[in-house]
């Protein structure tokens, strides 16, 4: 058999996957089975923020590998207090539960919400207000905190608590927090999944300004957005706002799974022993990765992220086919005039992998891809979209 056949017989059909098999990778360039290349223009989905086989970050995690893989939560182990550490120093927050994933990340900050609300307002101040179009996740609270019928349709009953403000309404959004008895408000900065829409620095923080004049939780979900994607460690930074949990995931581990809810002065002390865990949560060779990742962001990095999505925009707004480039650093959207599945399959044939968010292109190329390369794949994407 096949690859496809095998994974057509063997594993569940969740994933409508792209026709090609992909066996190794150098950086930003990507290789299948058949030793064709292709420019990775979308790092898995916003995860391998160097790329491919990264030196120093494989080099450390199989450092970490052959002297102590997991060791459990039961005892201390240091690369997760590292990480924990510079994380806390680049953001302000003050302490952080490590998951798996970004969904795990979400859960634990809607649980966090809804014990810092008991604590503080009652246990009938459970309801989460999130946004129209957003994504937070596909397990079944995270799901319901994901404001996209299509996603919730056969899944029903939804876990209770959570309820939907249009995207960009600072108006409906205040109201849905009066309306409710709530414990906090989630966003997006940029609704990623939902089509590279960037909320704006406005409505951002009319919405941290309406949970503090409501005494409830301003939750900013980073699991696409952070760690650097934007152009700022985390993207909330590029609007002066201070979020009381931050939820981190996809490129912090810089290509292996972790998930990571920071919390500030208020949720700091919410969680006690007991009250949530998770068995491979801050694993050391993960974190090993993960120490990788933080210590190479500095500003000259995340300043380097900018001028490259400049660039990249740049190269894509205006071009034939195109009708609107949105995002912010190297977290782009395009609208293009065609249909997105067919711009993605002849983008394939010129040897460039990219992504979708609904119908619209969505490029998330690795934090460190070089301008050589970045600038083939948008000559490649503008010569497509303009067929
Ligand atoms: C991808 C994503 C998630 C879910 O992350 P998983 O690691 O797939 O669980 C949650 N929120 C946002 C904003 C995401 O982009």
């Amino acid at each position: 058999m096949t690859v496809k056949e095998k994974d057509a017989r063997y594993i569940a059909g969740t994933y409508a996957r792209f026709p090609v098999t992909l066996v190794r990778g150098s950086g930003a360039e990507l290789f299948d089975d058949g030793g064709r290349r292709y420019i990775d223009m979308g790092s898995g989905i916003g995860v391998n923020i160097f790329g491919a086989a990264d030196p120093e970050w494989t080099a450390a995690v199989s450092a970490q590998l052959s002297t102590l893989a997991h060791a459990s939560n039961l005892y201390f182990t240091e690369p997760c207090v590292r990480v924990a550490e510079k994380l806390a120093l680049k953001s302000g927050m003050k302490k952080v539960f490590f998951a798996n994933s970004g969904a795990e990340a979400n859960e634990c900050a809607i649980k966090t919400a809804r014990k810092w609300a008991a604590e503080h307002k009652g246990a009938d101040h459970f309801t989460v207000v999130t946004l129209e179009g957003g994504f937070h996740g596909r397990t079944l609270a995270t799901l319901a905190a994901t404001g996209q019928e299509g996603l919730h349709r056969d899944f029903l009953p939804l876990t209770p608590g959570f309820v939907y403000a249009p995207a960009g309404d600072a108006e409906a959004l205040e109201r849905a927090v009066s309306e409710n008895k709530c414990a906090a408000i989630m966003i997006e900065t940029v609704q990623g999944e939902g089509g590279v829409l960037p909320l704006g620095g406005e409505f951002i923080r009319a919405a941290e300004d309406i949970a503090r004049r409501h005494d409830i939780l301003f939750i900013v979900d980073e699991v696409q957005t952070g760690v650097g994607r934007t152009g700022k460690f985390y993207s909330y930074m590029h609007y002066g706002v201070t979020p009381d949990i931050v939820t981190s995931a996809k490129g912090l581990g810089g290509g292996l799974p972790i998930g990571a809810a920071l919390f500030g002065e208020r949720t700091e002390g919410v969680l006690t022993p007991g009250s949530h865990g998770s068995t491979f949560g801050g694993n050391p060779a993960v974190c090993a990765g993960a120490e990788v990742v933080l210590d190479r962001l500095t500003g000259e990095f995340l300043a380097e992220v900018t001028r490259k999505g400049e660039r990249l925009a740049a190269a894509l707004r205006g071009a034939a086919g195109i009708r609107q480039v949105t995002g912010l650093g190297l977290m782009l959207g395009a609208e293009t005039v065609r249909p997105v599945a067919d711009i993605l399959s002849e983008l394939r044939a010129e040897g460039v992998l990219a992504l979708k968010a609904h119908d619209r292109l969505r490029l998330l190329p690795p934090l460190n891809i070089p301008d050589s390369l970045l600038d083939e794949a948008a000559e490649k994407i503008a010569k497509v979209c303009a067929k």
